[in-house]
C-alpha cells in the first residue's frame, strides 16, 4: 500500500523527535536582551545615517521592489551605482550585487568552477559554500582547517593523478564560528604557484578589518585569480553580498549564473543602504577603532578571569562541548538579560557545542563585563 500523506507527516515528527532527543531541536525566539549574538558589528543596522539614506531614497521615488531580474526591468541605477562604488572601494575590477551571502556563495560556486575543476575547501567554511560545492559541477574536497600545506598537497596529488582543470581554493578570512583568521598570505602564494583561483568569503571581516574596513583581502585585490565575497548583512548593517572579481568572471556570471539570472533583483533600497554603509566606513573610521578596542578589552577581561579564547577577533567562542550543557548555559545567560546563543553541531564539529559570543558596537565595556561576570558565575556553579 502506498504511504498516505499522514504517514509522511509522521516521519517528520520522528525526525523532530530525534533532534529533540539529541538536544538539537531548533526554534525561533523573539529578540530580547543585550546583543551578544548579532553580526551587526558596527551597529549600522539601525544607525541614523542608514535610516536617513533609505528614507531619502524612498521620498525621492526609489521603488521598494526591483520588479524583475537584473537582466530585465530589475536593473536599477541604485544597483549599478553600488557596484561601481564597491569596486572602487574594495579596489577590485568589478563587483556584482546578490540578495544574500548564502545565495552569492552558491551562485558563484555553481557557475564558475567547471566539470574538470577541483574545489579545495577549508573544512570550516560556511554551509553555503558546502552547498555550492555539492550543487556545482566540479569535484571538491575538504581540507584540514587553516593548513596551507595540506592545500598544496591536495593540489599536487590531484595534478599527479591527471587533474587537468582549474583549482579553486575556498576559505573564509575570519571563520564564523571560531573567529580565527585564514593564513591568507600563504593561500595567495599557493594560488599563484599552482595557477589556481582563490575565493575568499569576507563575511566576518568586511567593515571590521583592513584599511577603512575593506577586508583582509584588500592587499591582494586586482589580482586575476582572486574572487571575494563581501556580505552586506553583517558589519554593513543591511542585506546582500557584493562579489568582487575580474570583469571576465563578472560577465560570465551575468550570462550564466542561474541564481542571478532567474531571480528578482534585490530591492534598490537595499543597494542604497549598502552604499551608505560603505560611505560610513570611510567617513566614520572611529567605528572600526571602537570595535577593535572592545575586542581587545573583552579578550583582556577573559584573561583576567583565567580563561583564554581561541580567537582574537570579535567572534569569541566559549567551548562547552556537550550540546545540552551549551544550550542550558545560553538559556541561563538569556534569563539574566544577555542575548548569548548556543551553537550545536552540525554548524560546528561534534563535541564542540559552544556559546558564540559576538562583539558589536551595540554593547559597551560595562555590558561585556556584566556578561562575563554572569558567564563565570554560571559556570562556577555559584548561581
Ligand atoms: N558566509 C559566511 C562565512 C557566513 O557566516 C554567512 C552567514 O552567517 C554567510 C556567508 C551567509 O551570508 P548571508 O547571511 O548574507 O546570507
Amino acid at each position: 500500500m502506498n504511504p498516505t500523506p499522514l504517514d509522511k507527516t509522521i516521519s517528520y515528527i520522528a525526525a523532530l523527535q530525534a533532534l529533540k532527543d539529541d538536544d538539537r531541536l531548533r526554534g525561533l525566539k523573539p529578540r530580547a536582551g543585550i546583543d551578544f549574538v548579532s553580526n551587526d558589528y558596527l551597529a549600522l543596522a539601525s544607525a541614523p545615517r542608514m535610516r536617513k539614506a533609505v528614507s531619502a531614497a524612498l521620498e525621492a521615488g526609489t521603488p521598494i521592489g526591483s520588479g524583475g531580474s537584473r537582466l530585465l526591468r530589475g536593473n536599477c541605477e541604485e544597483h549599478e551605482s553600488l557596484e561601481a562604488e564597491a569596486a572602487r572601494f574594495f579596489g577590485a575590477e568589478t563587483a556584482l550585487f546578490f540578495g544574500s551571502g548564502y545565495v552569492a556563495n552558491v551562485a558563484l560556486l555553481t557557475t564558475l568552477p567547471q566539470r574538470s575543476d577541483l574545489l579545495v575547501l577549508d573544512s570550516l567554511v560556511h554551509a553555503s559554500i558546502h552547498e555550492g560545492a555539492r550543487a556545482g559541477r566540479a569535484a571538491f574536497c575538504e581540507n584540514v582547517h587553516n593548513d596551507p600545506r595540506a592545500v598544496e598537497d591536495r593540489i599536487r596529488d590531484w595534478r599527479g593523478k591527471g587533474g587537468m582543470g582549474r583549482v579553486w581554493i575556498v576559505a573564509e578570512s575570519v571563520y564564523s564560528m571560531d573567529g580565527d583568521f585564514a593564513p591568507l598570505e600563504e593561500l595567495v602564494a599557493i594560488a599563484d604557484r599552482y595557477d589556481a583561483f582563490l575565493v575568499v568569503d569576507e563575511a566576518h571581516a568586511t567593515g571590521v578589518y583592513g584599511e577603512q574596513g575593506r577586508g583582509l583581502t584588500a592587499p591582494y585585490q586586482w589580482r586575476e585569480n582572486l574572487i571575494v565575497i563581501h556580505t552586506c548583512g553583517k558589519a554593513l548593517g543591511a542585506v546582500g553580498a557584493l562579489v568582487t572579481a575580474p570583469r571576465v568572471l563578472r560577465d560570465f556570471m551575468v550570462n550564466r549564473c542561474r541564481p542571478f539570472i532567474f531571480a528578482t533583483a534585490p530591492s534598490p533600497l537595499m543597494a542604497v543602504a549598502v552604499q551608505e554603509a560603505l560611505s560610513i566606513l570611510q567617513q566614520e573610521p572611529d567605528r572600526q577603532q571602537r570595535l577593535a578596542n572592545l575586542v581587545a578589552f573583552t579578550h583582556r577581561e577573559l584573561a583576567v578571569r583565567g580563561a583564554r579564547s581561541p580567537s582574537h577577533s570579535q567572534i569569541v567562542p566559549y567551548i562547552v562541548g556537550d550540546n545540552a550543557r551549551a544550550m542550558a548555559l545560553a538559556s541561563a545567560l538569556q534569563a539574566r538579560g544577555f542575548d548569548v546563543r548556543g551553537i550545536r553541531p552540525p554548524p560546528v564539529p561534534a563535541g564542540t557545542a559552544r556559546l558564540r559570543i559576538s562583539l558589536t558596537l551595540n554593547v559597551g565595556e560595562d555590558d561585556v563585563r556584566a556578561m562575563l561576570d554572569a558567564l563565570f558565575d554560571e559556570t562556577s556553579g555559584k548561581s
